[in-house]
């Protein structure tokens, strides 16, 4: 149940952050859909090409 309510407030935050704060990625520009604080915003791509990134640097040790 707490799950089902962290969810729907996500995708509600994920509204409001694309359709009424049109917050832009800081990295590509694209509508963001992410926030990661430090009023910086980022896209779906950017983010995941950032994980990636960080688990290949990450298996790099
Ligand atoms: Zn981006």
């Amino acid at each position: 149940m707490k799950y089902q309510v962290n969810h729907f407030l996500l995708i509600i935050d994920e509204w409001y952050l694309t359709h009424i704060k049109r917050a832009k990625c800081f990295i590509c520009g694209n509508p963001a859909t992410l926030a990661l604080g430090n009023g910086l915003y980022e896209c779906e791509d950017c983010a995941y090409i950032a994980n990636e990134m960080a688990i290949e640097q990450s298996s790099q040790k």
